[in-house]
């Protein structure tokens, strides 16, 4: 398939098709700039997978092994930067401890309390809420041993953390663009996305620009904003930009056809949970799967959940897990991470 093949942003499809078929002059920094839901990681995935796949010169197969990898955010060569990648991982941690408290477990909070820690102190001066948190978790945590009344009391800062529009911080930044330099292991490009590059500090900003300059020969660098205006105008004049218009009320609807379900469609009723009350193993692997593209068009594209949606299919299909257990799951998965789209 060719990125003009799929549904909306033909402009923009068909820019990507003609840099997929000029391998040679392939531009390495992109910036994909557009309203929210208006397809921008999943335009980045597909044409990362039409850059990598094994099978079709001028688009994707999505069947290969590259695609399938790809697909997953599964392989090491996909590294993927967020404004506040970790507050999903740190709560999930968390909740596991919770579940079983263990000396193990209390490290990896740790550790991750101490990443946080570099973060606020990165950012607390700048805003004063921030700067609350910053004491409270000092005080409260850094300092001290963690116990369960603490791992619950950390989720409730971690909960006001996720309203705040965050910074990326630079030491998370600068971990991922050391890994930009040793070349790609299981594909034939590398790619680095930065989504939100809009939140970059400028010190950050400058970082980045230092990997730009002179990218890896391997190295795919795209940028996502919803504008442009917060980028520093070294990056933005270095970047080929692509802009992503909303989809509109069909597209939506052809979307809905080809990937099945739509975030609208998953909260608007309990049809769905209801429907997959009778879906047998294979049926709900499917279903994983249409959830799965759900997440990436509506600009969720997030590792931590794809990962959790694939061991629960791998779980069903080669662990025994049952469906009823899956069916659980998902619902309870739904509920928290599939937000009203627009
Ligand atoms: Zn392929």
């Amino acid at each position: 398939m060719r990125l003009i093949e799929l549904t909306g942003n033909q402009v923009a499809g068909k820019f990507l098709d003609n840099c997929v078929s000029k391998k040679n002059m392939l531009p390495q920094m992109y910036l994909f700039s557009g309203s929210r839901y208006s397809g921008k990681e999943f335009f980045a995935i597909q044409f990362f997978k039409a850059l990598n796949c094994e099978s079709k010169e001028d688009g994707f197969c999505g069947i290969c092994r590259s695609c399938k990898s790809i697909d997953n955010l599964s392989s090491s060569d996909m590294l993927l930067v967020y404004s506040f990648l970790d507050v999903l991982k740190f709560e999930s941690y968390l909740n596991d401890y919770l579940l079983k408290p263990e000396k193990i477990k209390e490290n990896r909070i740790k550790k991750e309390i101490y990443r946080l820690m570099i973060y606020l102190t990165q950012n607390a001066d700048k805003k004063k809420e921030l700067d609350e948190i910053y004491q409270v978790i000092y005080e409260d945590f850094y300092k001290n041993d963690i116990n369960p009344d603490k791992a619950e009391k950390l989720k409730i800062y971690l909960n006001e953390l996720k309203k705040i529009k965050n910074k990326i911080p630079i030491e998370y930044l600068r971990e991922v663009l050391e890994k930009v330099y040793i070349s790609s292991y299981e594909l034939k490009y590398k790619l680095l996305l930065i989504k939100d590059i809009g939140d970059l500090s400028p010190e950050a900003s400058n970082m980045m620009l230092k990997t730009i300059e002179e990218p890896p020969k391997d190295l795919i660098v795209i940028g996502i904003a919803e504008n442009l205006s917060g980028i520093l105008p070294t990056i933005r004049s270095r970047s080929v930009k692509v802009r992503f218009k909303p989809y509109h009320k069909e597209e939506k609807k052809k979307i809905q056809s080809d990937y099945g379900v739509s975030l609208d469609h998953l909260l608007e009723s309990n049809k769905l949970s209801h429907d997959f009350d009778s879906m047998d193993a294979k049926e709900l692997s499917a279903h994983i799967d249409e959830l799965k593209q759900s997440l990436h068009f509506f600009s969720f594209l997030d590792r931590e959940k794809t990962v959790y949606l694939n061991t629960l299919k791998s779980g069903l299909l080669y662990y025994n897990l049952s469906p009823a257990h899956v069916r659980e799951a998902l619902r309870i998965f739904k509920k928290r991470y599939c937000p009203k789209a627009k």
